[in-house]
């Protein structure tokens, strides 16, 4: 067997190498575990948005999956921008029949406002996806969007975590990085609680956050930590990458995985 922990992600491609695939090839390759990607849609993207994107046929996303579990083997999966309601589906049941934990970032909108999942698909999303996730981490928007419970200050992310436990994720980490003050988030099974906190870093460079932190939680898991040690450790990772994020082209640049 491999010394390398192999971790999947199964996402979209930024062709401005920020976030999706780019982001979380970057994190695995910082933190010493072998990535292989899962193309799910490639996006024309820059640091000002996204320009176009296009979802890949089912058959696309099912045979990469096969390949490379087939053969190379995984000890973690991340699921990032999906696109659509058939593609949510199929991930779900592939990564159902697949023996690895499973870190759910239930993409919906990018920062600059663009929609990354059709919205006729947050059923699947609920319904299908996040049953069989290890961990899903949405940020307060998605939280909204999924169990429309809206978070305004830190008391609610428990009221947020316990709608979206209901869908059936083992954890759920509730990103409450869009709530002024401090970065702080909940990480809960139902029983224990951990709050994640981290100064605010006053730095608008921060495309890719969401796709780091997921991956980031991915790596650690596939080395064998528990899941609040790999989110203690991805937290730590994707506030340094934030910390770092640096300006490129005329809009929002990436976190910086070189920290
Ligand atoms: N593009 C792709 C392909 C993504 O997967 C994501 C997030 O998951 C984004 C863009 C959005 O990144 P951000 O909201 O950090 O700008």
């Amino acid at each position: 067997m491999s010394a390398l922990p192999r971790v999947l992600t199964v996402a979209g491609s930024d062709s401005g190498g920020g976030a999706g695939i780019q982001a979380d090839l970057k994190t695995m390759l910082a933190l010493g575990v072998h990535g292989m990607s899962v193309i799910t849609a490639v996006t024309a993207q820059n640091s000002l948005g996204v320009q176009g994107a296009w979802e890949l046929p089912v058959e696309a996303v099912r045979e990469q999956y096969r390949s490379v579990v087939g053969d190379i083997g995984v000890q973690a999966v991340k699921t990032g921008m999906l696109a659509s309601a058939e593609l949510v589906e199929t991930v779900a049941e592939l990564i159902a029949g697949t023996d690895a934990p499973a870190v759910v970032d239930p993409v919906g909108v990018s920062k600059h406002g663009d929609a990354l999942l059709a919205v006729s698909a947050l059923d699947s999303v609920r319904t299908k996806l996040l049953p069989v996730a290890t961990v899903a981490t949405p940020n307060l928007d998605e939280v909204a969007q999924l169990t429309g419970v809206r978070v305004e200050s830190e008391p609610d992310l428990r009221r947020a975590a316990a709608a979206v436990l209901e869908y059936g994720p083992r954890w759920a980490l509730i990103k409450g990085g869009h709530l002024p003050g401090e970065a702080v988030d909940l990480l809960t099974d139902g029983s224990e609680e951990h709050w994640l906190r981290a100064p605010r870093h006053d730095n608008r460079h921060t495309h890719g956050t969401g796709c780091t932190l997921a991956s980031a939680i991915a790596s650690e898991l596939a080395k064998g930590r528990s899941v609040p040690e790999a989110v203690t450790a991805a937290k730590e990772y994707v506030t340094g990458a934030i910390a770092a994020g640096f300006p490129l082209g005329g809009g929002i640049g990436p976190v910086d995985h070189g920290w």
